[in-house]
């Protein structure tokens, strides 16, 4: 057994490798794939509050643009690395093509604790990063979103400078928008209800009712707490969630609305009153029907995936498994909805809201989350249909689907040279 860091990038490289082998992919084809097609790497001065400048480090990464303009979101993270952008914008080719969406894939970040930026820190910061990679994105070029971090503001101000730069409204150049700005119903609750709809599906493939099943929920951003808000009120009990700060769990079940409530006026599920504190490592291999882990990668790695008890992987977050993790919880019997499944809510979304834009005609908020089910539910059929075909975990069969997408794309367009 290894300690050493994984490297989010081999992550998804040695996931595609297992996918490639397996569907027989020309080598060509998976020399492109293993390769983001374009980085962008930018400094970024910002004059912070206390009359210092500061430089930030940014990225944005677009990992394959056969299919559509580069999508998706922009992280402000300490942790930020190059090759966690490239490896969440090649998840990005891959979620799109999985739910089927005209896009490729995108990821943005920069190098900072957003925690401790002030608001007109955090706006300069945003407003001279997308000044700065505003020749590589656009409504057809690439179309960012939020992601852990950032949020509807955020998008305001990348929608305002990009705006103010190219001297026209192009609302369609940024997903995750607030409403006033043509952002969509439904959009912050997207990735969340995606949860919702997988885990419900996953418990039908096991012949089980959601209603009732037990839950663990792993971090309390944007994805954890709207995913257990929606599964609490579909009926599933949820016993443990966690956040940066710590765990607690009620094995009677939590009560979601004072749970909630405590967040808002504390920001963190620590300290709530109806429940005890557990070990944030513990909730991992808690005994429960559903595990949600959506705070960040490799959470599930080959030292604890053999002590995971749930019946069901819901992955909220990108890449939270290693890939040493999966053939473990494969044996075990674990079935494992993948990111690039599990979380296509978020983006499935955005693309409604990247059409709404661009017919200047928007939805009912149930029109958003009719077609967000269906959506979904095709994607969950196609990705176990693919992974029952080529008798294989779900990971490896979501990508398969995935890369046969953009591979007949590819054959399609052939290469310019
Ligand atoms: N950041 C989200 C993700 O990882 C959303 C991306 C988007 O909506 O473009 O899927």
């Amino acid at each position: 057994m290894s300690n050493a860091p994984i490297n989010p990038y081999e992550a998804m490289q040695a996931s595609l490798r297992v996918a490639s082998e397996l569907y027989g992919l020309d080598d060509a084809l998976f020399k492109v794939f293993m390769a983001p097609t374009r980085s962008m790497i930018v400094s970024l001065p910002v004059l912070m509050d206390n009359g210092q400048w500061e430089v930030f480090t940014g990225y944005r990464v677009q990992h394959n643009l056969t299919r559509g303009p580069a999508k998706g979101g922009i992280r402000y993270d300490l942790n930020v690395t190059l090759d966690e952008v490239k490896a969440m914008a090649a998840w990005m080719t891959w979620k799109t093509a999985v739910v089927d969406v005209p896009f490729g894939g995108g990821k943005g970040g920069i190098v900072c604790d957003p925690n401790s930026l002030s608001m007109g820190e955090k706006e300069r910061l945003t407003r001279r990063y997308i000044a700065e990679i505003m020749d590589i994105i656009g409504p057809d070029r690439d179309v960012p979103a939020q992601d852990m971090g950032t949020d509807a503001q955020t998008m305001a101000w990348v929608l305002d400078t990009y705006n103010m730069h190219v001297r026209r409204t192009e609302n369609a150049v940024v997903t995750g928008k607030p409403l006033s700005l043509g952002g969509s119903l439904g959009r912050n609750e997207a990735t969340g209800r995606g949860v919702l709809i997988t885990a419900r599906e996953a418990m039908q493939r096991l012949g089980k009712p959601l209603a009732g099943a037990t839950v663990a929920v792993q971090g309390f951003g944007n994805v954890g707490s709207q995913a257990t808000r929606l599964l609490h009120e579909a009926g599933a009990r949820i016993i443990a969630v966690s956040d940066s700060k710590g765990a607690i769990k009620n094995d009677r079940g939590l009560d979601i609305h004072a749970l909630l409530k405590h967040v808002s006026e504390t920001k963190t599920v620590t300290g709530f009153k109806g429940a005890e504190a557990l070990d944030p490592a513990a909730l991992l291999t808690y005994q429960v029907d559903i595990l949600v882990p959506a705070a960040t990668e490799n959470q599930i790695t080959e030292d604890n995936a053999p002590k995971v008890r749930a019946k069901v992987i819901v992955e909220g977050a990108n890449g939270p498994t290693a890939p040493a993790a999966d053939p473990i919880l494969q044996e075990n019997g674990v079935l494992v909805v993948p990111d690039i499944l599990a979380n296509a809510g978020g983006v499935t979304v955005s693309y409604f809201e990247w059409v709404q834009n661009r017919q200047g005609f928007y939805w009912r908020e149930r029109e958003v989350n009719e077609r967000l089910v269906d959506y979904m539910t095709h994607a969950f059929q196609a990705t176990f249909a693919t992974t029952d075909k080529y008798k294989t975990n779900p990971r490896i069969g979501a990508y398969i689907l995935a890369l046969d997408r953009v591979a007949q794309a590819m054959k399609y367009r052939g290469f310019y040279a």
